[in-house]
C-alpha cells in the first residue's frame, strides 16, 4: 500500500464568475481535511480571486515561452508570480482545439515545472482509439514523450490525470473497473523506468466524474483521485466528491 494523498481537482474551464469563486469557497474550503488536496483550475481571469479567498490553485495550460510576443499565452512565471501552484497540460480540449501536439505538451509541462509549478498532465484516448484497441498505445506515447523531453525524475514532481477523451463531458463514465485497468497499466509502464517514482506517483480520474460514482473510481488502487470538469462548478457536487476520496 502506497501512502499517495489524494487530489481533486476542478477543472473550470471557460466558466465560472466572482460570485462563483465566492460561493464554491464558502461551502468548500472550510471542510478541507488533511487526508485529500482540493485545487481548482479557474479561468485565468479569475485565478487572483481564487487565490486571495484560500483555494490551491492552477493555470489551465501554460505557454511554452518565457515571454514576449505571443498575445494571449498564459505566463508560467506570472501565474507562479499570482501564486498559483500548478498547471494542467495537454487537456484533450487543448490538444484537440488548439493542436497541441504530444511534443509542444512536453515543452509545457518543462516551462512549467521551470517556474515550480506542478504539472497535471492529461492523457487519454479517444473513443476510436479505444474501439481499436489503441489506448494502452496511445496513453504510452503521450507520456513518453514527457519522458524524452524531460527525463524519468521529471514525473516525481508531477501528477497525471488519465482523462478518456470520449468520457470528458459526455456524461458517459469509464466504469472503475476500465479507468483501474488503464492506471495500472501506467502506473506499471512508469515503474520500467523507476519503481519508487511510479509507487509515489499520483494518477487522477477524469471524465464525467460526479457526486454518484466517485466513492468507486475513488476506491480503485490505482485512482488518486478526480479532475472534475461540470461538476466542480456545483459546489455541494464537488463538495461530496472530494469527500468521497
Ligand atoms: P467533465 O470534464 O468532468 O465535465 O467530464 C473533465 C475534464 O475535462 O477535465
Amino acid at each position: 500500500m502506497s501512502q499517495r494523498k489524494p487530489i481533486v481537482a476542478g477543472n473550470w474551464k471557460m466558466n465560472g464568475s466572482v460570485e462563483l469563486v465566492e460561493e464554491i469557497s464558502s461551502k468548500v474550503l472550510s471542510q478541507i481535511e488533511e487526508k485529500a488536496s482540493l485545487i481548482v483550475f479557474p479561468p485565468a481571469m479569475l485565478l487572483s480571486s481564487a487565490i486571495e479567498k484560500g483555494f490551491v490553485t492552477g493555470t489551465q495550460t501554460v505557454s511554452e515561452n518565457n515571454s514576449g510576443a505571443f498575445t494571449g499565452e498564459t505566463s508560467a512565471e506570472l501565474a507562479k508570480q499570482l501564486g498559483a501552484e500548478f498547471s494542467l497540460v495537454g487537456h484533450s480540449e487543448r490538444r484537440s482545439l488548439f493542436g497541441e501536439s504530444n511534443e509542444v505538451v512536453a515543452k509545457k509541462f518543462s516551462k512549467a515545472q521551470e517556474n515550480a509549478l506542478t504539472p497535471i498532465l492529461c492523457v487519454g484516448e479517444t473513443e476510436s482509439q479505444r474501439e481499436s484497441g489503441e489506448t494502452e498505445q496511445v496513453v504510452a506515447e503521450q507520456i513518453k514523450a514527457v519522458i524524452e523531453h524531460s527525463g524519468i525524475a521529471s514525473l516525481s514532481n508531477s501528477v497525471i490525470a488519465y482523462e478518456p477523451v470520449w468520457a470528458i463531458g459526455t456524461g458517459k463514465t469509464a466504469s472503475p473497473e476500465q479507468a483501474q485497468a488503464v492506471h495500472k497499466f501506467i502506473r506499471d509502464m512508469i515503474a520500467e523506468y523507476d519503481g519508487h517514482i511510479a509507487n509515489e506517483l499520483r494518477i487522477l480520474y477524469g471524465g464525467s466524474v460526479n457526486d454518484s460514482n466517485s466513492d468507486l473510481l475513488f476506491a480503485q488502487p490505482d485512482i488518486d483521485g478526480g479532475l472534475i470538469g461540470g461538476a466542480s462548478l456545483k459546489a455541494d457536487a464537488f463538495l461530496s466528491i472530494y469527500k468521497s476520496a
